[in-house]
């Protein structure tokens, strides 16, 4: 197997954390004898600096010509003052845009290890494993008409949704399903709004053709309860733009610490990868930055851009064996006598290395 990944480390920590987790790639393809092929882009800060543009053409051509773009992140305090469409974050924009990816997926999980890092019982949270799929092209975000009147003191925005924008997300959110504990949750806000009764009418014909997936429904304010009282009870969750925004960052809370998470983005020509925190201005060039989600993400391209189940895995294992050895980096730490080894980035992303070659010759 081969695959072409094109590497946007983007500002800040981005580079820190997508060298440890390409490394690791590396790493799982030598020992896998897959190819990875890896070319690196600008985009962000760097390339207004470098470019003049916060996302240069030939990072777009790029993109389009690889099979999966992993994007470190954008982002840094002296380009605030620009307008939006010059700052760091339009080229973040421009991208998803381009590569067109309309599935968004968020996992959230709970590791024992950092139970004490979420603010929810450890009984709670134990066990919890939940994929989020939320659908990222339409909605409130997208939807036309849309205006804030300031003579008249009146603003609106319009969520619309067609009926083959939701077959398209809750198809996958069932594959998704069909790939894990066989659950799907669906949520919407069916008892008020019309485009939730559409929501709820298309995802019932879909489910139709997955009878090994098990179906149930949810109303989004019920829902933000859930996660939080028994998250153990969801596997894959599926809806839309604003729902999904609000309740794949709640679920953050389940696994505690923000450097932790990776995301995928879905559907689209070519897949786009990004670990869910940003640039951490203030943490950059320090050796500080938490890799674990970036190298999380490499797992999620793996497995979603590769089909390749078991290295995906593989590295997951290996960062779950990695934190119950009690290493940490600085921001999974409290207090002084917690008696954890504290690592840098680069010490960390070495450490995943060198437990995903144990794992992966099943030492
Ligand atoms: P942030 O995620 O960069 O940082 C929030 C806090 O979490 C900071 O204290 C930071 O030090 C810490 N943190 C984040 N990731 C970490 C990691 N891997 N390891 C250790 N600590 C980590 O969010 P912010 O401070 O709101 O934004 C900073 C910049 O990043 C802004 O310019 C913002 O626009 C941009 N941003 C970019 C993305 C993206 O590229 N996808 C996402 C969010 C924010």
């Amino acid at each position: 197997m081969k695959l072409k990944i094109l590497v946007t480390a983007g500002d800040g920590i981005g580079p820190e954390v997508t060298n440890e987790a390409v490394a690791v790639l590396k790493e799982v393809a030598s020992l896998s004898g897959h190819t990875l092929e890896f070319d690196a882009k600008r985009i962000g800060g760097i390339a207004i600096t470098t470019d003049g543009t916060p996302l240069p053409a030939d990072t777009v051509a790029a993109a389009l010509d690889s099979d999966a773009v992993f994007l470190g992140a954008v982002g840094g305090n002296e380009f605030n003052s620009l307008p939006p469409d010059k700052r760091p974050e339009a080229g973040l924009l421009g991208l998803r845009a381009a590569l067109g990816g309309f599935a968004n997926l968020r996992p959230a999980f709970a590791l024992k290890e950092l139970a004490v890092n979420s603010p929810l019982r450890p009984e709670v949270i134990d066990g919890a494993d939940i994929l989020f799929v939320r659908e990222l092209l339409g909605g409130a975000y997208f939807g036309k008409p849309r205006e804030w009147n300031k003579e008249t003191g009146v603003a609106f925005n319009t969520m619309i949704y067609s009926r083959s924008e939701v077959e398209r997300v809750a198809r996958i959110a069932f594959q998704l399903a069909q790939k894990r504990r066989k659950k799907l949750c669906s949520v919407d806000k069916a008892n008020v709004l019309e485009v939730s009764q559409l929501w709820r009418a298309t995802v019932i014909e879909v489910a139709a053709e997955f009878p090994d997936v098990t179906l149930e429904h949810q109303y989004v304010d019920a829902m933000a309860m859930h996660l939080m009282n028994r998250p153990r009870d969801f596997d894959v969750v599926v809806t839309e733009n604003l729902f999904g925004d609000i309740l794949s960052d709640e679920s953050g809370i389940i696994t505690g610490s923000l450097g932790m998470l990776p995301s995928a983005t879905i559907g689209g020509k070519v897949n786009l990868y990004e670990p869910i925190h940003g640039s951490a201005p203030d943490i950059a060039g320090k050796g500080l930055a938490n890799p674990f989600g970036a190298i999380l993400t490499g797992a999620l391209i793996l497995r979603h851009s590769g089909g390749l189940e078991a290295e995906a895995a593989a590295i997951e294992t290996a960062v779950r064996k990695v934190l119950e050895q009690g290493f940490r980096t600085t921001d999974l730490v409290r207090g002084k006598d917690h008696g954890y080894t504290v690592l840098s980035t680069t010490a960390m992303g070495a450490k995943v290395r060198e437990t995903v070659k144990a794992v992966m010759s099943g030492q």
